[in-house]
């Protein structure tokens, strides 16, 4: 079969099986695959034949993206900010929404300061305000041994040698202050979970997205953390979901910070928190 041909068949395959972004994904398989980009295709796609080997594998992962694996999961690596991660079904894969989160960091955080990402999971947040920032000392926290390692292996990969990741319960191991202190905790309301996309649902971590009942259980649990864990003036940035702005600022002003702002992303839903210790 020419390239074109199995790229053609996997795409039909996605769209039938109402796969969205079917078209994208086929193509980022069969490029995983064959090693080969656009170009290629477009030079090459309709004259090259696809090697058995490559054929058969790229058909077995069409088929896996058909029963709502997550593209991700199949190739492995996520794009985020512009930088490759590993990823895995024990840790949350990378989110548009959370480029937000960082791109609002960024515009604060200075080069040189103190970061803690905590619930770090592969380490995206972390690593991108490092790779963008200068001599970050940066640290970042998660429960899961598996995410850890992940993330070390991101830091390495991305060339970064100077990140430390930390086995922590939320603040349970966390002895120093910090400049700025980062977090996309789990937010979704547990009577939630079983409405998402089948994608999320069965093959992501639910302790990477379960927020207990009112989705604001880690909320409460970090702004209590955090106050022992922010030099004074610090700030505090949260990624929270679409509708908890308003509920994640009356948290974080009971327990005494100030400049609490919610801010809007991309497309307009509430989606980061920041805030100072004050
Ligand atoms: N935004 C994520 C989702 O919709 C949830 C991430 C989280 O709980 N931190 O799946």
């Amino acid at each position: 079969m020419k390239y074109n041909e199995a790229l053609n068949k996997g795409q039909d395959i996605l769209v039938n099986n109402g796969i969205k972004d079917g078209k994208t994904d086929a193509f980022l398989l069969i490029s995983h695959v064959t090693k080969k980009d656009r170009t290629f295709f477009y030079t090459h796609g309709d004259s090259e034949e696809l090697n058995t080997g490559d054929e058969e594998e790229y058909l077995s992962l069409i088929k896996k993206r058909v029963s709502h694996i997550p593209l991700q999961l199949l190739t492995g690596k996520a794009d985020f900010m512009g930088l490759e991660f590993l990823v895995s079904d024990k840790v949350l894969i990378p989110r548009i929404d959370t480029e937000f989160l960082v791109e609002e960091a960024l515009i604060d955080i200075n080069d040189g300061a103190d970061v803690l990402d905590m619930c770090t999971g592969s380490g995206c947040i972390l690593l991108s305000i490092m790779k963008y920032k200068n001599d970050i000392n940066g640290v970042g926290a998660d429960i899961s041994d598996h995410a850890l390692e992940l993330a070390g292996k991101n830091a390495e990969n991305l060339g970064i040698s100077n990140a430390r990741f930390v086995h922590s319960d939320l603040f349970t191991e966390i002895q120093e202050k910090y400049d700025f202190i980062l977090c996309n905790p789990p937010y979704i309301r547990s009577g939630e979970i079983d409405g998402l996309m089948e994608e999320v649902r069965l093959h992501e971590p639910h302790a990477a997205l379960d927020g207990g009942e009112d989705g604001l259980f880690f909320y409460r649990k970090i702004a209590e953390g955090a106050k022992e864990h922010l030099v004074y003036g610090g700030a505090l940035i949260l990624e929270i979901g679409y509708d908890q702005g308003e509920d994640v600022s009356r948290i974080l002003k009971e327990e005494g910070y100030g400049h609490i702002r919610v801010l809007k992303d991309y497309s307009g839903n509430e989606r980061v928190v920041k805030c100072l210790k004050s």
